[in-house]
């Protein structure tokens, strides 16, 4: 340890020599610190232990949450957190490479092989089955609950041993080291926590999130837009014995997602305006899981009628089924199952915005996950194009520790963010304009983009192609 952290460390011989018999603060010292505790930071901080090749790099991870209520995390049966991520074939591959698949509570995932996605302006359909994607890869994704990821990466750490896992606990600020002695750390991040301690390290990842302080620290700008909707979560109790099937459908104010839990649960994900979101939050219950019901089954002018003009408080559940009885339903197998009762407490709602960070690296310090890109999650790519991030670092920093290479240095960080900014580029892009297109009401454009998804839902290659893509299957 004491040689790797010397080891590049600007010495000369002489310096060297009396290093070797100085003491190095080490306790304050890491080859890497990560910022955040998110799933993220937590799968580096796991990857990187779980390798033989860079278990012995001395590594911290500060969070500023408190992680021991993850770690501990025994929930009931009956109730699923409200925060679900699906995660791609190729994320699940990774968590299970580096051990942590295994501490997953299993019985709360629901792996899906069937996906409906329809227009709700025109009712063009377009399904994906797994039977695309090869035998390797039963499901298209696997619905997970992020505090579930979270407690599998906790404990994989704690079994692999070795991070200084520093919870509860903010970086305020952060600056260069310093030249204490013999030493010059100067080209060093240290970083300053909320208890008062101080870290230095070879190599700083901003794990942080979409508002990194890592990556305003690096004075690396993050591009990109607000898009005026908010993503309004809630866990739903939906009507049993129906086939296990991801729903999504495209209206004018966002798409309306209900994703599959086990045991008769489903998690929503309703992307819509924030005067709208606002209202969705704050109504009963029962006219909340009335209009989530409409929202996959009636037209965009009944939709808009009820929340605009709208049924006032009380009269939403009266009204939305009333013009259910009277407008001609979509066939029972092309619809979600219905929504018989929302979990206390599960509703809750998060800005949507693009952001994409102008690089992922600079001397000694690495960005992924949220800090270096945030998505509008119609897609469910963000924490999926985060893992991919992870496990591209690693091998990156598995590779500088193989050659001798100083794991802080540009050198070493550069083919991760050759291997990712692009991909990342393509990806942010493409949720980018399919949200856009998604967002015109009326016109040509509908028509075009209907036509486009039938003619699509007819191509099984082209549908291959896509769905490989977006589960992570080509790129890996
Ligand atoms: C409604 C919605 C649905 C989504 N659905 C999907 C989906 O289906 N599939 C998918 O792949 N993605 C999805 N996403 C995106 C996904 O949730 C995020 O991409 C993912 O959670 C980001 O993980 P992260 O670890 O990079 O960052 P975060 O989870 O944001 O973690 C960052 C951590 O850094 C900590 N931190 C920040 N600043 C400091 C500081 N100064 N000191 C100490 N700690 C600090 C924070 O406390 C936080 O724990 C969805 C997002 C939304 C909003």
């Amino acid at each position: 340890m004491y040689r790797r952290i010397t080891s590049t460390v600007k010495v000369n011989v002489p310096r060297l020599r009396r290093l070797l018999s100085t003491p190095v603060p080490r306790d304050d010292m890491y080859d890497v610190v990560i910022v955040g505790g998110g799933v993220a930071g937590l799968g580096l901080g796991a990857a990187l232990k779980s390798s033989p090749v860079t278990s012995r790099l001395r590594i911290a991870l500060v969070e500023g949450m408190d992680l021991g209520s993850s770690k501990t995390w025994g929930p009931t049966k009956e109730s699923y957190s409200n925060r679900v991520v699906s995660l791609t074939p190729a994320s699940v591959k990774l968590l299970k490479e580096i051990g942590a698949w295994d501490h997953i509570k299993q019985e709360r995932t629901q792996p899906f092989d069937d996906m409906q996605v329809w227009d709700g302006l025109t009712g063009a359909r377009i399904e994906f089955k797994t039977g695309a994607l090869s035998q390797q890869y039963p499901s298209i994704a696997t619905i997970v609950e992020t505090l579930n990821i979270q407690h599998a990466l906790l404990n994989r750490i704690d079994e692999l041993g070795g991070v200084d896992i520093i919870d509860k606990t903010k970086v305020v600020k952060i600056g260069h080291g310093e030249e204490t002695g013999d030493l010059d750390f100067s080209t060093w991040p240290q970083l300053e926590l909320s208890n008062g301690r101080k870290l230095t390290a070879r190599l700083l990842i901003g794990a942080d999130g979409a508002n990194s302080p890592v990556r305003s620290f690096t004075k690396i700008e993050s591009r990109g837009w607000d898009y005026d909707r908010h993503g309004v979560v809630a866990t739903l109790k939906i009507e049993t014995g129906r086939p296990v099937v991801a729903w999504q459908r495209f209206l004018p104010t966002g798409p309306i997602a209900m994703l599959p839990l086990p045991n008769g649960y489903a998690t929503l994900v309703w992307t819509t305006t924030p005067a709208l979101a606002a209202k969705l939050k704050a109504m009963s219950h029962a006219d909340f899981a009335a209009l989530v019901n409409a929202g996959f089954r009636l037209s965009d002018v009944d939709l808009r009628y009820l929340y605009e003009a709208g049924a006032k408080e009380g009269e939403v559940k009266e009204q939305c089924e009333w013009r259910e009885s009277v407008v001609k339903a979509d066939k029972r197998e092309f619809l979600p199952p219905r929504v018989v009762e929302i979990q206390e407490g599960s509703r809750a709602s998060f800005p949507l915005k693009m952001r994409h960070a102008d690089s992922y690296c600079d001397e000694r310090i690495a960005l992924v996950g949220d800090a270096a890109h945030t998505t509008h999650p119609l897609a469910g790519q963000g924490l999926n194009q985060g893992l991919a991030d992870v496990q591209s670092l690693f091998k990156s920093l598995e590779s500088a520790v193989t050659h001798g290479q100083d794991v802080g240095s540009i050198h070493a960080l550069e083919p991760y963010a050759h291997e990712r900014y692009f991909e990342n580029h393509v990806t942010l892009g493409a949720i980018d304009k399919l949200h856009k297109l998604y967002s015109v009401s009326s016109g040509p454009l509908v028509t075009a983009r209907s036509w486009g998804l039938e003619v699509v839902n007819e191509l099984d290659g082209l549908k291959t192609l896509f769905m490989k893509r977006v589960c992570g299957l080509e790129r890996r």
